[in-house]
């Protein structure tokens, strides 16, 4: 079978005792094995990434931002390989796994503006012949670690801008989909990245309590779901790292009275069954307003009908398989014991998971309510949920009570409405009849509440700043002749 190497110091490598399977989940059946790194292998990947932060520490911005066009523009050459590799282990089509690859290439672009984003500032005569400039320095040796939904996607929204600001990465994709990682760290050598500068290590949970504790780590990126991203947090502060960690979600989408019905179907449609549901940005509660929610489930209801399940690379496909067995047993559990808790099963499409497939179809559950598994627990498949209000104020006192914060959406033709929404809620990523309001890379993603542990949001110029230490350095050139003993605090007036 097929064996998935690491990548390290410019070398694909395949040591490793524990092995882990990928799976095709479209036929259920296992595809290539993966080498999980053991303790040894892991100090070794870290010596090579600290050497390769001192290299890269001293390269020029100018021979930064050549590899990032360099690596965008391979990016681009090999965007069907990519997508095929994210199609093959993810199961997401096609046409997705290119979108996924188009937005990771946003951040890449961004990054290549590098030497603006890195500039400091400098303020004349901040006293008599005393001046101010500050610097930003790379913080080191980087850890990215992703999550399998998006296996391309999220570590391109880390190692653009951490490689820009002179950073080394290891980087520990997700075990369940780990090739794209390996053809992205091809492809920036190639572009003319150092070996050592951008290494791959594989591994699971295991692997990552060494790296959160590790002494040549100096910053975590994590992007996972919510117990992960917590224990990532509180593990690598303990151990004094600078960790960004991003948990899971529970995203709503409010639709008012006034909203065009069959403009937020569409969208329910697409937010909410698009990559099979898992998305981190996907919609998996409707709120509906009770004057339009009759006629908005049966709108909702209707177009899952038109809905294809199958395979990632089959072109007829609206989406494909879940990831695992496990999960996609899991989603279905929450869709089978939803009438136990008063809610109405609308479409129940569990039938398929009699398939070799990991598959499940489009599942809509009416008059959900708060306290029940289908609303309290991030499901992240193919299952919608509606909750029905009486109000704008218990949509948005239901939307603030949930203790995720990473988007949310209102549908409305009413401005203010709208307004008064996006500064009431307590959510990190807003949409205004947009259902997945993922920022562009020159601003930064981030949820609240138990989506986000750490303050910084990730890419774009919050990026930058988590991967740079700020430096501010005073200076004065005095005249002999000015020079004195004073033991008073320095002052500027
Ligand atoms: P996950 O938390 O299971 O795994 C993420 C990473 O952590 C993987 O590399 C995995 O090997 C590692 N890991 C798993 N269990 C661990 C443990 N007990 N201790 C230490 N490390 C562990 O997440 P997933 O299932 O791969 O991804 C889906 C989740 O990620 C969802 O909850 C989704 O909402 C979330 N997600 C969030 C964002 C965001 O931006 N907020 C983006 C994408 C995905």
């Amino acid at each position: 079978m097929n064996s998935i190497p690491h990548f390290i110091n410019g070398q694909r490598r395949n040591d490793g005792q524990e092995m882990g399977t990928v799976f095709d989940p479209a036929t259920g059946l296992a595809a290539s094995q993966v080498p999980f790194a053991d303790a040894a292998l892991l100090d070794e990947a870290l010596r090579v990434t600290r050497q390769g932060a001192e290299q890269w520490r001293h390269s020029t911005l100018s021979q930064r931002t050549n590899v990032l066009f360099t690596f965008r523009q391979l990016l681009t050459e090999h965007a069907n390989d990519l997508a095929a590799l994210i199609t093959a282990e993810h199961g997401k089509t096609t046409p997705d796994a290119l979108g996924e690859l188009a937005r990771g290439l946003e951040n890449v672009e961004y990054a290549c503006g590098l030497a603006d984003h890195l500039k400091g500032e400098f303020s004349h005569q901040v006293a008599d012949g005393v001046d101010v400039h500050s610097v930003r320095e790379p913080v080191g040796v980087v850890a990215a670690i992703t999550p399998f939904n998006f296996p391309v996607m999220v570590p391109l929204w880390m190692t653009a801008n951490a490689i820009a600001s002179g950073n080394a990465v290891i980087l520990k994709p997700s075990e369940r989909d780990p090739s794209g990682s390996i053809l992205l760290a091809e492809l920036l050598q190639k572009a003319g990245l150092p070996d050592g500068v951008f290494n791959v290590i594989h591994g699971n949970a295991d692997t990552v309590r060494r790296l959160l504790v590790h002494p040549e780590v100096d910053a975590i990126s994590f992007v996972g779901s919510t117990p992960v991203a917590k224990f990532v947090y509180e593990t690598g502060t303990g151990a004094g790292k600078r960790v960004q960690a991003l948990g899971g979600a529970k995203n709503h989408m409010l639709v008012l009275p006034d909203a065009d019905l069959d403009v937020a179907a569409d969208a329910a449609i697409n937010a909410g069954y698009g990559s099979a549901g898992e998305r981190c940005m996907a919609i998996s509660v409707v709120v509906a307003h009770e004057a339009i929610a009759d006629e908005l489930v049966q709108r909702i209801a209707e177009r899952t009908d038109r809905l294809t399940v199958g395979p990632g690379h089959d072109a007829s496909s609206d989406f494909g398989p879940l990831i695992t067995r496990e999960h996609r047993d899991r989603v279905a559990s929450y869709v089978t014991g939803a009438s136990a808790h008063g809610a109405t099963v609308v479409r129940d499409g569990t039938a398929l998971a009699e398939q070799d497939g990991f598959f499940i179809g489009p599942c809509l559950i009416d008059h959900v309510r708060p306290g029940t598994p289908a609303y309290d627990d991030e499901i992240f498949g193919p299952v919608l949920s509606v909750v029905r209000v009486a109000s704008y104020d218990e949509a948005v006192a239901l939307i603030n009570a949930n203790p995720f914060g990473n988007g949310v959406a209102i549908f409305t033709r009413d401005g203010n409405a709208a307004r008064l929404f996006s500064r009431d809620v307590t959510v990190g990523m807003i949409g205004v009849n947009v259902p997945i309001p993922v920022p562009v890379a020159s601003y930064s993603f981030g949820g609240w509440k138990n989506s986000l542990f750490g303050h910084s949001h990730i890419y774009g110029p919050e990026g930058f700043t988590f991967y740079t230490h700020a430096k501010v350095i005073t200076t004065r050139w005095p005249q002999p002749s000015e020079s004195q003993i004073d033991l008073g605090f320095p002052r500027t007036r």
